[in-house]
């Protein structure tokens, strides 16, 4: 199961709650107005801090963008996809043929479970980690070694490059901060890794919460090596996650693997908001700053009255909630704030996704209210 998406039985119980269509956001928002990039839209229903989501969405630009195209949507508009991978690729200075853009991140992530592992060729992923590879590679047959992640959140390149010698893997994920710890592997450490790793160890560093961080982006190694595959998406600081789009940079030869699988045009308001958001000046480091500010008090205020993070440079943390975690999603839910599991590694940490100001501070209530915590804000 995808860790972003409802099991049937959290479904079902959000269901019993009265939660189901408005929790997972089946129920749109009533208010489309365009709003400053800080200024959330008009929330109703429960407080959703469980799939990692912007409670921004996309920047007014992007929705501008977005609206304005419909108009065209007739047509496949593929010189706009072009557009928007030049513009991409300038900005990261890396090459137009290292860039491939995709209806999210999600896709080239299946892809690269289905081209690079198989029952000879095994997988190397962190635990806990953003699920969805391992699951499909292991359903396909494929052996997944799942390496601990350091006392700090770090992935255990070492160890990790031990176990893909051991296991012939084809491929190795690293999420760079990883999900769901938001954690950051240093720089050196991935240097190292890449240094060290088997020949045929394919390397896939997935940086869908890079934005939020101060961490370098590996990208530019595209350049160099053939055997680096670097993910990013708009669904996360860029607020897309309905509208789907997202970027695999690599070497051309890894791009045609991904590829071979068949092509899919993109959705053109996709195209538009992206190219967009690509050219808001500041939108990231505002949104980067904002995330970093709330997700900061919110941990502030737990290890204040016990509860421990993981240290976390994205727009999730995980705490230790001293007790069953589904349990404590559930209570969570059952007060209006649907927040993310635990994951089988650590049954007591749950993830928690970072929303607005308002939304923290229903958070804590809930939270005060099932531990006994003083409610006290500072
Ligand atoms: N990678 C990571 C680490 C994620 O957390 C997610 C979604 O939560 C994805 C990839 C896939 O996101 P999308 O398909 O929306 O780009």
């Amino acid at each position: 199961m995808s860790s972003h998406l409802p099991s049937r039985r959290t479904f079902l119980h959000l269901a019993g709650t009265g939660l189901a269509l408005s929790g997972i956001g089946l129920v749109p928002a009533t208010s489309t107005a365009v709003a400053s990039p800080s200024a959330p839209p008009r929330a109703t229903g429960p407080v959703l801090l469980n799939f990692n989501e912007s409670p921004y969405g996309p920047a007014p630009a992007a929705q501008a963008a977005a609206r304005a195209i419909v108009a065209d949507s007739g047509r496949y508009l593929f010189a706009l996809a072009g557009e928007l991978r030049d513009v991409f690729a300038a900005q990261e200075g890396i090459g137009t043929d290292r860039v491939r853009l995709f209806p999210g991140s999600s896709e080239p992530l299946n892809r690269a479970a289905v081209v690079w592992t198989s029952a000879t060729a095994g997988l190397v992923v962190a635990d806990p980690t953003f699920e969805s590879l391992g699951d499909l590679a292991a359903a396909r047959g494929a052996t997944v070694a799942r390496v601990p992640l350091t006392a700090d959140g770090a992935h255990d390149v070492r160890a990790m490059v031990d176990a893909a010698a051991r296991i012939n893997a084809g491929l190795l994920y690293l999420c760079n901060p990883n999900n769901p710890t938001g954690s950051i592997t240093p720089d050196a450490d991935i240097a190292w890794l890449l240094a060290h790793k088997p020949a045929q160890t394919r390397v896939l560093v997935d940086e869908a919460y890079l934005q939020f961080s101060a961490q370098p982006s590996v990208i530019a190694q595209v350049m160099q090596r053939d055997d680096l595959i670097v993910l990013r998406t708009f669904s996360k600081l860029y607020g897309m996650a309905g509208l789907r789009l997202g970027v695999a940079a690599a070497h051309p030869d890894r791009l045609r693997e991904l590829a071979s699988l068949g092509d899919n045009p993109l959705p053109v308001t996709a195209l538009a908001a992206g190219l967009a958001s690509l050219r808001e000046p500041g939108l990231v480091a505002q949104r980067r700053e904002q995330n970093a500010s709330v997700r900061q008090a919110t941990v502030e205020w737990l290890r204040k009255r016990g509860f421990r993070c993981v240290p976390s440079e994205a727009n999730c943390f995980m705490v230790d909630v001293q007790r069953d975690g589904a349990a404590f999603t559930a209570a969570m839910a059952e007060r209006g704030v649907v927040i993310g599991r635990s994951w089988p590694i650590w049954p007591k940490v749950v993830r928690v996704t970072v929303g607005t100001e308002a939304e923290m501070a229903a958070f804590r209530t809930a939270f005060a209210a099932i531990t006994g915590a003083p409610t006290a804000q500072g």
